[in-house]
């Protein structure tokens, strides 16, 4: 099923000291509405079911959200906003937000959640949030991005206390997070295959992957186009049909990574963009992997 992060403006009301968001692009760049309505219309004729509203924090622009998210319901496109939930301070505005966007027909809200976030934004209104998504019928989940040490644990407790729906998420270690100290991770030697949903910005360049891709900048290696260049479906099949890219939903980036001769104990030391971010943005190693794409890599599917 086809489906899109939309970055309709990379704007935010906050700066949060692990955004992936920031610093790579624009602070403020923003597309033109009616380019906006121009381009969900061209994606409903794609065959695109799903867009996430994204980016920088989308409900800055309240009504214009509204309007698109109305246009997607006339497309019978389903559609998620990711917010910081800076409009949920008590239970009376939250729900004035979420009322109006559920009569625009919004499917979903996640909730961006996080001891970075949170220096921000209280608490308390991530509670409001979900509380008036519960009151108003409206899904929702807690988006937990963690870097999984202790500090984190007053946080999730928190979440469990107010009977909240929330997923772990890890932090990516791109944009501002980049320097981040990391923690030794404890886990299998896993595939870490990823779904790759693309991503499209303000400035409507696409990119294959909707998390840290834009930020392979020495290869530009998810980069697949421009819709001011190409179409919309075009630029799907284009990340659709890319070999590469299929090894990494399918076969994982671990074997991936092991093909391309680093060891399995070195493997299980990153996360998982970390990896993507060592193989394809390196342009030696993408190299050898885009001539292995059709041969040496389909021999490693068992
Ligand atoms: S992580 Fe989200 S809320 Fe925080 S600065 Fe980035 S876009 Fe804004
Ligand atoms: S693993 Fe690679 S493709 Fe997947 S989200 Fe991370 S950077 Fe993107």
């Amino acid at each position: 099923m086809r489906k899109i992060a939309f970055g309709y403006s990379t704007r935010c009301n906050i700066k949060c000291e692990h955004c992936v968001a920031a610093d790579a692009i624009p602070v403020n760049s923003k597309m033109e509405m009616a380019q906006a309505k121009k381009i969900i219309a061209e994606m409903a004729s794609a065959q695109v079911k799903g867009v996430s509203f994204t980016a920088g924090e989308p409900l800055i622009y309240l009504d214009d959200i509204c309007e698109l998210i109305s246009v997607c319901r006339e497309y019978e496109i389903y559609t998620r906003v990711v917010s910081n939930s800076f409009w949920a301070k008590t239970p009376e505005s939250a729900d004035r937000y979420v009322v109006q966007l559920k009569e625009n027909g919004l499917s979903q809200i996640r909730m961006s959640y996080s001891r970075w976030h949170q220096k921000n934004i209280v608490r308390r209104n991530i509670v409001n949030a979900a509380e008036s998504c519960k009151r108003n019928g409206v899904d929702y989940f807690v988006s937990f991005v963690t870097d999984f040490s202790e500090q984190d644990d007053n946080l999730e407790d928190y979440l469990r206390k107010h009977n909240i729906r929330f997923f772990p998420e890890p932090v990516i270690f791109a944009g501002r997070a980049e320097s981040f100290e990391r923690i030794p991770i404890r886990t299998d030697y896993q595939a870490n295959c990823c779904p790759m949903n693309p991503y499209l910005a303000p400035d409507l360049d696409m990119f294959a992957c909707c998390d840290a891709g834009s930020h392979f900048t020495n290869t530009n290696f998810f980069h697949l186009g421009n819709v001011k260049d190409s179409s919309i479906d075009k630029l799907f099949s284009k990340s659709e049909t890319n070999s590469l890219y299929n090894h990494i939903r399918n076969l994982g980036i671990s074997a991936i990574a092991s093909f391309a001769g680093f060891k399995a104990r070195e493997i299980i030391q990153y996360r998982k963009c970390e990896l993507c971010e060592k193989l394809f943005n390196a342009p030696e190693i993408l190299g050898t992997l885009q001539k292995e794409a059709e041969s040496g890599l389909n021999l490693l599917y068992r």
